[in-house]
């Protein structure tokens, strides 16, 4: 069988790799990976647990054990990490992922996928260069996929988060910084990273411009480190699918001869805005539906699987970033270690959406309920 998969990020790189090894003839269509795609590149604690390669690129990256927490009205507390958040430079990440592709067989075209045909039972994939005809047709061509905007339902702007940022030269201690604003369903972080960071701010598209997005960032990091803002640095600007659980429930990412894997599925924490984790786990269930010949049974197992999780985190994002939620998680976790680690355990990926509250509820004192309630309240 002959695959083509638009688009060498992660998602692309992981699903070729696993079926180029089973043998299929895989293409694999990119212009620019690996490049620093715009990302903070924090990879939680899961992403090794459940894809044990990635022990050989766990050296690559910048262990961070603690995070400083920074509510709206600028109280903060420090949270441990139970295991290391390791953040990767997305171009390394790339490499390490694209070399074992192409060691696993697969065929790489520096080339630009324009348009995707229809063409007897298969698909005529068409760059400048020229068409090629294959069998399958694997979209991992990120969050302004060509592939599922002419095969799927298009993601709506209030089901994406705009997110602007720099990468600034120089290091920083071994902690990140997640800081809550007013006024937007999103957070503004820095991450260290080998020999730079990543300072980034999101909000959902349609609550601020990016104009007013840079302004917030400048202005925290001017307050957080004057001598951030005088390091050399280069902007950047990228959207995130960060699906509303309508979205979740209309979202279509397979068909007889088509996939849809990472961004290009919308399969992105919508809390968080973590999507590297779901590009290898979105890539790994597609790569076993299509090797077992039942590419139906994708779609399937991320129903079950992943979207559950998801749709229960799109129920929290308002009451997440609600500035009195957040302020009061913020002073709680400073006075209680139970809230502390629930919370480290959550950015770190331990910590699910669906038991979340119930968690909350045993650290919690009875005391606490009311602001619960406002907390868990749905979308
Ligand atoms: C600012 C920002 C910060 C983020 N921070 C984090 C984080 O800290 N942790 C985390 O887990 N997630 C983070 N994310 C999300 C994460 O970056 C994505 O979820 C992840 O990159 C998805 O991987 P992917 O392979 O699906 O897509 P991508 O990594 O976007 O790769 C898509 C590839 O497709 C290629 N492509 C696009 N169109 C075509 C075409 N027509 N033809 C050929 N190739 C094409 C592109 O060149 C690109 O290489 C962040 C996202 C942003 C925007």
């Amino acid at each position: 069988m002959r695959v083509a998969i638009v688009g060498a990020g992660i998602a692309g790189c992981h699903a070729a790799a696993l079926l180029a090894r089973e043998g299929l003839e895989v293409l694999l269509y990119d212009p620019m990976a690996p490049w620093e795609k715009p990302c903070g590149g924090g990879m939680t604690f899961r992403n090794f647990r459940d894809f044990p390669f990635l022990d050989d690129f766990r050296a690559d990256c910048f262990p961070v054990t603690r995070m400083r927490m920074e509510a709206p009205d600028g109280a903060s507390c420090v949270i441990p990490f139970p295991e290391p958040v390791h953040i990767a430079s997305r171009r390394s990440l790339g490499m390490f992922l694209f070399q074992r592709a192409e060691r696993a067989g697969t065929r790489l075209l520096r080339q630009r996928v324009i348009g995707v045909k229809p063409e007897g039972k298969g698909w005529r994939i068409e760059t400048r260069e020229g068409e090629t005809e294959v069998d399958f047709l694997i979209g991992a061509d990120g969050v302004n996929s060509l592939v599922r905007s002419r095969l799927s339902v298009r993601l709506p702007g209030k089901d994406s988060t705009l997110a602007v940022g720099y990468w600034i030269e120089g290091g920083m201690e071994e902690e990140l910084v997640i800081a809550f604003q007013e006024g937007i369903s999103g957070y503004l972080w820095i991450f260290p990273r080998k020999g730079h960071l990543s300072a980034g701010i999101g909000a959902r598209v349609g609550e601020v411009s990016g104009r007013e997005l840079f302004a917030l960032l400048d202005r925290f990091l001017s307050r957080f480190d004057s001598s951030l803002m005088k390091k050399p640095r280069k902007a950047y600007g990228a959207l995130i699918p960060t699906l509303t659980r309508e979205g979740l429930k209309a979202n279509r990412i397979c068909g007889e001869n088509w996939a849809l894997i990472g961004d290009a599925s919308g399969l992105v924490d919508p809390v968080t805005g973590e999507g590297i984790y779901y590009a290898f786990r979105s890539a790994g269930l597609c790569a076993e539906a299509l090797r077992k010949g039942k590419i139906g049974a994708y779609e399937k197992i991320c129903r079950k699987r992943i979207v559950p999780e998801l749709r229960q985190a799109a129920s929290y994002v308002r009451a997440f970033f609600d500035p009195r939620v957040s302020s009061r998680l913020v002073h709680l976790a400073g006075e209680k270690a139970g809230i502390r680690e629930l919370l480290a355990k959550l950015i770190a990926g331990e910590q699910g959406y669906r038991s979340l509250k119930a968690e909350l509820l045993k650290v919690f004192p009875s005391l606490y309920r009311d602001f619960l309630a406002r907390m868990f309240q749905i979308e």
